[in-house]
């Protein structure tokens, strides 16, 4: 990740003026797989546990989280999507690493 640099600030009839380009950016990550009961399909299958976080964004370098993340958990086998809550998704994580 790159430094936030502090840009001089323009004076009167001097320099150039400057230019700062800033946005945010969604960003989703698949972080476990886990097997679960599909609710569509009805039998069980691998499920990918997905994150998606938005970040702001300075010249189009993420640089922090803004708001909440999102998780979800999308069926392998039929591509059900279901969102799931932040503490349901640590209990999905923390039940594959056991
Ligand atoms: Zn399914």
């Amino acid at each position: 990740m790159s430094a936030v640099r502090a840009f001089p600030s323009r004076r009167r009839g001097q320099g150039p003026g400057v230019l700062l380009l800033f946005g945010t950016r969604a960003k989703t990550v698949v972080v476990a797989l886990v097997t679960l009961v599909c609710g569509r399909h009805g039998g069980p299958a691998a499920h990918e546990l997905a994150k998606r976080q938005t970040r702001f964004t300075l010249f189009f370098v993420p640089l922090f989280p803004v708001g909440r993340a999102r998780w979800s958990t999308q069926c392998t086998q039929c591509g059900w999507t279901t969102g799931v809550s932040g503490d349901e998704a640590a209990q999905l994580q923390s039940a594959r690493a056991a």
